[in-house]
C-alpha cells in the first residue's frame, strides 16, 4: 500500500483545460447529476435523494484537467473543488458566472495560471477506472500569487463589491 499515498511534489502549470471545468451536483446531497451540458439552467431532479434541484439550485463543482511539468516530465492531474478554488480564487459558480459574462474568461484564466510554480500533493486515483491523478493540494510557490479570478477583475476591470 505504500505505492498509494500520496505524495507532494513541485510544478509548473503548463495548461488548463479550460472547455470542461465544472460539473453540476445537487445541492442537497451533493451526488453529480446528469449533465445536460454544464451551460443550461434546466431543473434537474436528483434521482439519489429526489430533491429537485431547481430551486433552490444546483450547485457547480470544480473538476479541472491541468498539465503539469515536474522536473523530468509534463503529465496531466485533476483538480476537484478543493484544490481548484486555491488556483481560481472563488467557487465554480462564481466564475461559471463570471465566464457567462467574459466568454474568453476561461481561456484567460489558463493563461494567467501558465508557468504559476506549485507545490502539489498528488495521488492515484481510487477508483481504478479514473485516468488521471488527482491533485490533493495545491500551494502556490510564488509570493506574488493571485488566484485567476482576482487577476481576472482587474483585466476585465470588475470592481469587487461595487463602488
Ligand atoms: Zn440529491
Amino acid at each position: 500500500m505504500e505505492d498509494d499515498k500520496p505524495w507532494t511534489l513541485m510544478c509548473g502549470l503548463v495548461a488548463m483545460d479550460h472547455t470542461n471545468f465544472c460539473y453540476r451536483v445537487c445541492s442537497a446531497c451533493e451526488r453529480t447529476l446528469p449533465d445536460t451540458a454544464t451551460t443550461n439552467s434546466t431543473p434537474s431532479l436528483c434521482n439519489v435523494c429526489n430533491f429537485n434541484s431547481s430551486k433552490p439550485p444546483s450547485k457547480r463543482l470544480f473538476r479541472v484537467l491541468v498539465s503539469i511539468a515536474s522536473d523530468t516530465k509534463v503529465f496531466v492531474v485533476i483538480c476537484f473543488d478543493r484544490a481548484a478554488r486555491v488556483l481560481f480564487g472563488c467557487s465554480a459558480d462564481e466564475f461559471f458566472d463570471f465566464v457567462k459574462l467574459h466568454p474568453f474568461a476561461a481561456v484567460t484564466a489558463g493563461k494567467v495560471l501558465e508557468g504559476e510554480m506549485f507545490r502539489m500533493t498528488l495521488s492515484k486515483p481510487k477508483n481504478g477506472n479514473a485516468q488521471h491523478l488527482r491533485v490533493v493540494s495545491v500551494v502556490p510557490l510564488r509570493s506574488g500569487f493571485q488566484p485567476a479570478i482576482e487577476t481576472l477583475r482587474e483585466l476585465y476591470g470588475v470592481k469587487r463589491g461595487g463602488p
